[in-house]
């Protein structure tokens, strides 16, 4: 999905240097990297997928440091980890929400990202009926994905 909002890698670096500062954790130059690489992929992904990701671009680094970055990431809430039914985790950075939603295949857990309008309209009507203020949502659509090419369940 192009996203209008231009992913700033510098501010994403200084956010995650804060937390670790704040935390006493080390501050590797390899999970820089590995944020570095997450805002260049700029789209959901599995640590698997990150991991063949690095590796196929010439990082050496091993999955034990992409899972402990991952889960630093994901703490300091640069990183939204998504569960979507079925799957293994998902992450995205967290810039790149809160402005749409997801549509996911049961069969091959191929996901499309979506903007509808109306979904504001409808959030705002439950708080109002609620007395509540609204302040984000989350929706997703299980569904059976149209192309048969793309969807590994059905390749098999
Ligand atoms: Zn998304
Ligand atoms: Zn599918």
């Amino acid at each position: 999905m192009a996203s209008d909002k231009k992913l700033n890698i510098n501010e994403l670096n200084q956010r995650f240097s804060d937390f670790l500062k704040r935390k006493n954790y080390r501050n590797t130059q390899e999970r820089y990297r590995v944020l570095e690489r997450i805002a260049e992929f700029d789209k959901h992904f599995s640590a698997d997928e990150l991991y063949f990701y690095m590796n196929s671009r010439g990082d050496s680094v091993s999955r034990a440091t992409i899972y402990s970055t991952l889960d630093l990431l994901t703490r300091c809430a640069i990183l939204v980890k998504h569960r979507f039914q079925g799957e293994s985790a998902h992450f995205e950075l967290s810039d790149r929400l809160p402005d749409h939603d997801h549509l996911i295949c049961v069969e091959c857990g191929f996901i499309v990202e979506f903007q509808e309008e109306s979904l504001v309209d409808v959030q705002k009507r439950i708080c109002e009926i609620h007395g509540f203020k609204p302040v984000k949502h989350s929706l997703q659509v299980f569904a059976v994905c149209p192309d048969p090419g793309r969807c590994e369940h059905n390749r098999s």
